[in-house]
């Protein structure tokens, strides 16, 4: 389908729920008059350190921004590796290619946990390994344990891109405050919806001071301050760039950080009414089956398997022709042409397996229990048609 026909499916992959306390925050924001960065920010960043029991929490444009500052607040530069799944999206590759590093890409746990291996990690890691960026993947967390010890072991700084796991918790704490820094998204398919949007969170102080630095020029104050006669004059001590949010989006992340519990609740019910329905279907399972409902998860996807011999391009044809939308994520990143050539290249079997058999299934908050039963009778007839 084209995009004009975006409006038409029945069942989209991800919708956002608009309230009133949405637009009545954006509106009271347009009519402060101050619409960069200020105290909404910082009212959105203090809220969101305490949901996850983060020392500290910088929001920035959107979460590859949120990446990009991370991975260049943590030192990666030229002649640096940087390991991370290929089984992920594209945005964390490209910003250890943007800090002037080389991404190493590493394997899946195997086809029930499309989380990263640690012990593939840790084969991955050379002298020239500067960090690791691990990928909580649809929002289950990853083995966080195995992974602190291999970084602690071997020296390397641990970034957790928790961009679908905004809620989600490991051993009682929430991703992305386990690991050196953790980045967050808040694209519009996203659990918490901003538009664009993103945040850092890490409860190392001087990690935070050069987060904040780069975030905005490098400069040692903030025109919101200066606006305010706190400051008038500022110095620039490192070549920093400008990922700031602005208040209209902390505002709407405001009220969104509100709605996020009853959002994963919503997402945990579907997948458990999805993995209910599609439970022991021939040609057909679902990853992380055995932890579809865990409330560790915040439930960002529904992720399934086709089995062999089934067409994926035909189950996705036959979906949208009821208008159904479907995805894949992620088509391994070590594929791409910018990436396939790269001197590291490594053999990743259990994602090779996997990638031509993902299929991502409709799940967002406000999704009924309807077209919950829609996507389910649709992909069993799919599935049925496509062997
Ligand atoms: C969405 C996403 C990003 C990028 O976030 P943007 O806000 O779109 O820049 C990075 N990593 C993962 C895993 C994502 O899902």
């Amino acid at each position: 389908m084209g995009e004009a026909d975006l409006a038409e499916w029945r069942v989209p992959l991800a919708d956002v729920a608009v309230s009133a306390d949405l637009v009545s925050a954006v509106e009271a924001t347009v009519r402060s008059g101050w619409w960069s960065m200020g105290p909404r920010v910082a009212e959105f960043e203090d809220a969101f350190a305490a949901f996850c029991g983060a020392r500290f929490a910088l929001a920035v444009t959107n979460g590859t921004a949120a990446l990009h500052l991370a991975l260049l607040a943590v030192g990666c530069s030229r002649g640096d590796e940087v390991v991370l799944p290929s089984l992920n999206f594209v945005a964390a590759a490209n910003a250890v290619a943007h800090t002037g590093a080389t991404p190493t890409f590493c394997d899946i746990v195997g086809r029930s946990d499309l989380n990263v291996d640690p012990s593939d990690v840790e084969a991955a890691i050379g002298p020239a390994t500067k960090a690791i960026v691990v990928l909580h993947y649809a929002g289950f967390p990853c083995d966080m344990g195995a992974l602190v010890d291999v970084a602690t072991r071997r020296g390397v700084i641990l970034i957790e891109d928790a961009a679908h796991a905004p809620g989600s918790l490991w051993n009682g704490r929430s991703c992305g405050t386990i690991g050196d820094v953790g980045c967050f998204s808040f694209f519009s398919n996203k659990n918490l919806p901003v538009g664009e949007g993103g945040m850092v969170v890490t409860d190392d102080e001087s990690l935070a001071e050069r987060l904040r630095l780069l975030r905005s020029h490098g400069m040692t104050t903030l025109t919101w301050d200066r606006h305010r006669g706190h400051a008038s004059t500022y110095d620039v001590v490192l070549p920093g760039l400008n990922y700031r949010l602005d208040e209209l989006r902390a505002a709407i992340g405001l009220v969104q950080l509100q709605q996020l519990p009853d959002e994963n609740e919503r997402r945990r019910e579907i997948a458990v009414r999805y993995a209910d329905a599609l439970r022991g279907t021939a040609g057909l399972e679902l990853a992380f089956a055995g932890r579809l409902g865990d409330r560790s998860s915040a439930h960002h996807l529904a992720v399934a398997l086709l089995g062999k011999g089934v067409s994926r391009d035909r189950v996705r044809a036959t979906l949208a022709a009821r208008r159904i939308q479907t995805s894949v994520h992620y088509p391994p990143i070590h594929r791409f042409a910018a990436y396939r050539d790269g001197a590291s290249q490594r053999a990743l079997p259990k994602t090779e397996a996997v990638a031509e058999r993902l299929l991502t299934l409709p799940l967002f908050g406000r999704m009924t229990d309807e077209q919950t039963d829609e996507v389910v009778t649709g992909l069993l007839d799919a599935i049925a048609d496509a062997w």
